[in-house]
């Protein structure tokens, strides 16, 4: 995405900005403080929730320079920089460094009556060495990238995925109750399950996302098709806040328990 700045500049957004809506008016509204089409309370909100949980990485006082001299520019710049070094450069889901800040941030939002509850997802891919011991590290790379983006894509705006180890995720439902983020964590298992695949295109082995058709049909030259090889799944262990006393570590705890109990049980399974 491009956006101009007052001195009638483009600005490039790098692909992959999360927030990507929300700057495009962070940046309108810090270009014209004064516009009245806009609604300033909500995008103050909006600005606050992304300095909250981005910002305070050594950047806050460049950035904050930038907006004070009107270079709107290297603000944005700034703030590529910052997602930038949030992301996980493999899934494109935040890195686990940056999740303590979001449930503390998460709980505090609770405190303040702005929020009433929020859930935890904790995922891990099944029999994933496997996968890595039989189609080599290359494809196991690939899978993870392709789990980053179907996870996002069964997300809201508004939830949070990080990527908490080698193939451990833990994804944040803000406003969500259990009942509901077992759905949302029924979602991605299942689009995992039948959306992720691992096979052979002619002499390669491929990890391919929502597989053309036409490349599983039966095509004339042997090598020109598809051969499915090995199934992908995820299990899945759900904990919500409120249920959880209130406690960041119980919600940890109970969302790690029932992934456990998710693999006793047989994998591919959400457990709550
Ligand atoms: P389980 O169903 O019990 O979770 O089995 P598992 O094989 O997934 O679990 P285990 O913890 O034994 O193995 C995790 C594997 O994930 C081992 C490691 O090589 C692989 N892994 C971790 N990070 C990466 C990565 O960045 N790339 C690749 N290709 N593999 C990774
Ligand atoms: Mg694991
Ligand atoms: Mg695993």
């Amino acid at each position: 995405m491009e956006v101009l700045n007052r001195q009638g500049s483009r600005i490039e957004l790098d692909r992959g900005f999360r927030f990507g809506h929300d700057f495009f008016k962070l940046l309108n509204f810090v270009k014209s403080p004064d516009h009245k089409d806009l609604d300033r309370h909500s995008i103050e909100d909006q600005c606050d929730i992304f300095y909250r949980d981005i910002m305070n990485y050594g950047f806050a006082e460049s950035h904050n320079q930038h907006l004070r001299d009107g270079r709107y520019d290297l603000a944005a710049k700034n703030l590529n920089e910052i997602n930038d070094l949030s992301l996980d450069p493999l899934t494109g889901l935040r890195k686990k460094e940056f999740l303590n800040r979001k449930i503390a941030s998460l709980e505090s939002d609770i405190y303040l009556d702005s929020i009433s509850d929020f859930s935890l997802i904790m995922c891990d891919l099944d029999k994933f060495k496997e996968i890595n011991d039989s189609f080599g590290h290359s494809v196991g790379d690939d899978t993870l990238d392709l789990f980053g983006k179907l996870v996002l894509e069964s997300l809201r705006p508004c939830d949070f995925a990080y990527r908490y180890g080698g193939e451990e995720f833990l994804v944040l439902l803000p406003e969500t109750s259990l009942s509901d983020s077992v759905t949302v964590a029924e979602r991605i298992r299942t689009a995992i399950e039948q959306r992720l695949l691992i096979g052979h295109y002619g002499l390669n082995q491929i990890t391919a996302h929502d597989l053309c058709k036409s490349l599983i049909e039966p095509a004339d030259d042997e090598n020109d098709a598809f051969f499915l090889s090995k199934d992908i799944t995820c299990s899945f262990g759900v904990a919500n806040y409120l249920d959880c006393s209130q406690s960041g570590d119980d919600l940890f705890s109970r969302a790690d328990e029932n992934l456990y109990v998710a693999k006793e049980e047989g994998r591919n399974k959400v457990i709550y």
